[in-house]
């Protein structure tokens, strides 16, 4: 498996808006724009940094995984993204080392990437996201 880089850092947030008091005004990160994923009940907000981007992520429902994490930790880092080459090829690899992963096939995130979560179980409590898509 070829990792390409930190992708993305997600990080869960009661409200994108309150949440761009920091990471935009303050900070100065561009915010481009933002995509509500319904499947994943949460709307996320891509600020890029360099090569990476950071994702904010509101949830839409009280009962979306985003949600049900800042209920038990609070806001905070969510998950840690790492671009991957060919994301089929990743999970198979993992699969076979043995790693659990939550979702065997990939399916489609924020800005048409395909991705994929490990189970922070198999990460040392770590949430880990690949995705594979096109752009730099
Ligand atoms: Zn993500």
């Amino acid at each position: 498996m070829k990792i390409k880089k930190i992708d993305h850092l997600g990080i869960a947030v009661n409200g994108i808006d309150d949440a761009c008091t920091f990471w935009r005004d303050i900070l100065g990160l561009p915010l481009e724009g933002t995509e509500t994923v319904t499947t994943q009940k949460v709307t996320t907000a891509f600020m890029p940094v360099g090569e990476s981007e950071v994702e904010l992520l509101e949830s839409t429902a009280p009962d979306g995984p985003v949600a049900k994490f800042i209920e038990s930790k609070g806001q905070g880092v969510h998950h840690v993204a790492f671009r991957v080459e060919n994301i089929e090829e990743a999970l198979a690899e993992l699969k076979a080392k043995g790693v659990r992963l939550i979702d065997e096939t990939p399916r489609i995130g924020a800005g048409g990437a395909k991705i994929a979560f490990l189970h922070p179980k198999a990460t040392g409590g770590v949430l880990v996201e690949l995705c594979e898509r096109e752009g730099h």
